[in-house]
């Protein structure tokens, strides 16, 4: 098996496929970079903790990684339920993929190659090869293609174009013309990044320190580091802005250079402040990227405007007059592939073995990358091994990783995607907490996880309704609360205003588990009950709409759809009656004559 791209993607598609079994081939621009965080040094944050927790408990690299390297930990949106919370880590750049690539060279029957691919052949019976820049080739049977920002990348600060997939690496052109040869639909997003600059340069006594948390739950269920790293929050002004729509006819973005589209709800600094002119001021939240780095990444303010013009404003935010700028923030704008030619398991439906993960899909973010990487790795392993170990498709009421991958393949995107918590439906029954509870069972069956694992998780789903039934059967008395008199504990957990530490206070001498993870999934547990009783229900009538296969529906023998519709559905070829039901556009009278056609199709 081949996995082309050593970003976040490629190195867990690898690494999931080798822990499957299979022998892999990682060939990738360069070999001492893998892992490599092109944007900031951080993992997780609200949605995308949920990633790297599902990618934890699906035995992937980028939690370990993390933990590692981390600097500071925080855990954001804790105003609201746990089961929304998201755990974000900075991390040490370099460290970070100095332990990335050295994990990856050091995993038996995993080969890495530094080279471009440049084209695929197809022979006959699913083979394939690789063939790279010097002539050179590699023999498979399935690809996953991860090739991040890279394809016919282009670079812009001002007037300044050159090619290359990130900043000091090169573009990869001429993989594209195998893509558009084969019949993929190819789009143009961009993305931009901010300057860095000296961390000694700053004065930080005109900002806002922003320390490291304590006290809770690691990626990898451990303990944060002591020695945490302060980050800072500086804020842009009117003298700031003034500079930047002063300058704005020199932006490639305003002089229509760029055609790709950006993620809107990260815009560059030129972006906000024309689109959000009344707001005074912007944050800049400033994190060092590492232990022993001497720069520090901004945060909220990337910028393709030409250098003179980063470098004026720059000296203007509060803190900034004598900054020292390393590099000046760019924008690249990129080629991705339509995700809707894609199935659940990220294999094309234009060129059986073939997989695609990461920001070639249209995404954006290490966390987004990791998870389809893993996904795809597991499915090109399997198809490698002759099918042996089925596919691995996660649902969207199973994990965030399951919310993305159905909304690429069948709604597509005209941005770079990202996650957000609101795009998963069933997110109340989607902590990141329970990412092991919901996926680790699955990662399993297919060879993704070891036995000791396993049995770890075993353990974790009989003490959650172990420690429940303790506390349904323990009634309450003697409490000062008179209110309480005679309730269960559950039933005092279930009240919003109770958490599981509070059930001490509660009544005296109680045992109560000391595992903070316990402690989380129970109150978790308890609290959501009811909504997961009815969350069950609903489910259960989208499953029966999974279980309508559609393939082979010709769908302009369908009586009843439009011809916008018959395209549409030619277009995503959904597997199943719920994926057709959320295409846009779908109208239900036209699902219903599908339902219809079906029926008769099976003579019923
Ligand atoms: C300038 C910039 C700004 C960004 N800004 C943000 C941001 O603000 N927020 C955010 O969430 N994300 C941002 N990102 C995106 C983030 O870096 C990516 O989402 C993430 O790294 C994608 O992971 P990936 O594995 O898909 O690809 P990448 O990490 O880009 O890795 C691609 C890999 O493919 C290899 N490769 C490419 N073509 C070939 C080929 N033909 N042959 C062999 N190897 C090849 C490359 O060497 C590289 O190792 C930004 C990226 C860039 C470049």
């Amino acid at each position: 098996m081949l996995v082309i791209g050593g970003g976040h993607a490629g190195c867990e598609a690898a690494l999931a496929a080798v822990r499957m079994g299979a022998q892999v081939t990682l060939v990738s621009m360069a070999d001492d970079n893998l892992g490599r965080m092109s944007c900031n040094p951080a993992v997780g944050g609200i949605s995308k903790g949920h990633l790297v927790y599902e990618i934890e408990a699906l035995g992937g690299a980028m939690p370990y990684i993390t933990d590692r390297v981390a600097i500071q930990y925080r855990l954001l949106n804790r105003r609201k339920g746990s089961v929304v919370w998201g755990l974000r880590a900075q991390v040490d750049r370099m460290a970070y993929e100095r332990e990335m690539t050295a994990f990856i060279k050091q995993t038996a029957g995993l080969e890495v190659v530094a080279g471009e691919v440049v084209d695929i052949e197809l022979g006959g019976g699913g083979r394939k090869r690789a063939v790279l820049d010097g002539g050179s080739s590699i023999d498979c049977r399935a690809i996953v293609l991860a090739t991040g920002t890279f394809l016919n990348a282009l670079m812009y600060r001002g007037d300044e174009v050159w090619e290359g997939g990130r900043a000091g690496e090169g573009a990869s052109q001429q993989l594209v013309s195998f893509l558009s040869e084969q019949g993929f639909r190819i789009g143009r997003l961009k993305t931009g990044t901010p300057p860095r600059v000296k961390r000694d340069s700053l004065d930080y006594s005109r900002m806002k320190p922003q320390p490291g948390e304590t006290g809770m739950l690691t990626f990898t269920f451990g303990k944060p580091v002591k020695e945490q790293i302060d980050c800072y929050l500086a804020n842009t002004n009117e003298q700031v802005h003034e500079i930047i729509k002063d300058n704005l006819d020199r932006s490639p973005l305003y002089q229509g250079k760029i055609e790709g589209v950006g993620p809107r709800y990260c815009p560059s600094i030129e972006d906000k402040v024309v689109r959000f002119g009344d707001k005074p001021s912007h944050q800049i939240f400033v994190e060092p990227e590492g232990r022993e780095s001497d720069l520090c990444y901004l945060n909220g303010i990337s910028s393709s405007l030409p250098q003179d013009v980063q470098e004026r404003y720059l000296r203007k935010i509060p803190g900034f007059e004598e900054a020292e700028v390393t590099l000046y923030g760019y924008a690249v704008e990129y080629d991705f592939c339509d995700p809707r030619q894609l199935r659940s398991t990220l294999e094309s439906m234009v060129v059986e073995g073939l997989y695609f993960a990461g920001q070639i899909n249209g995404t954006s973010g290490y966390e987004e990358a990791g998870a389809q990487g893993l996904v795809a790795g597991a499915n090109a392993a399997s198809n490698a091994l002759g099918g042996k170990r089925g596919e691995l498709r996660i649902g969207r009421e199973e994990g965030y990783t399951g919310v993305m991958i159905d909304d690429l393949v069948v709604k597509g995107t005209e941005e770079p995607y990202r996650m957000f918590t609101s795009r998963a439906e069933y997110r109340l029954g989607l902590s990141q907490y329970s990412a092991r509870l919901r996926l680790t069972g699955k990662a399993y069956q297919m060879g993704l996880v070891d036995e000791g694992r396993m049995d770890e998780v075993r353990k974790l789903e009989e003490r959650v309704p172990g420690e429940i039934r303790r506390l349904r059967e323990t009634r309450i008395k003697g409490t000062d609360e008179e209110q309480l008199q005679g309730y269960s504990l559950e039933e005092v957990l279930r009240r919003p205003q109770y958490n599981y530490s509070d059930l001490r206070g509660v009544m005296q001498g109680i045992n109560l588990s000391e595992d903070p993870l316990v402690q989380i999934l129970v109150e978790e547990e308890v609290k959501y009950a009811g909504y997961r009783r009815r969350m069950e229900r609903e489910l259960e009538k989208l499953r029966e709409m999974e279980r309508e296969r559609i393939g082979g529906v010709d769908f302009y023998q369908v009586e009843g759809i439009s011809t916008e519709g018959r395209e549409k559905l030619k277009g995503v070829q959904p597997e199943n009656l719920r994926q057709a039901a959320e295409i846009p556009g779908i109208r239900p009278s036209e699902i219903m004559a599908l339902m219809i056609h079906m029926k008769h199709r099976r003579g019923a």
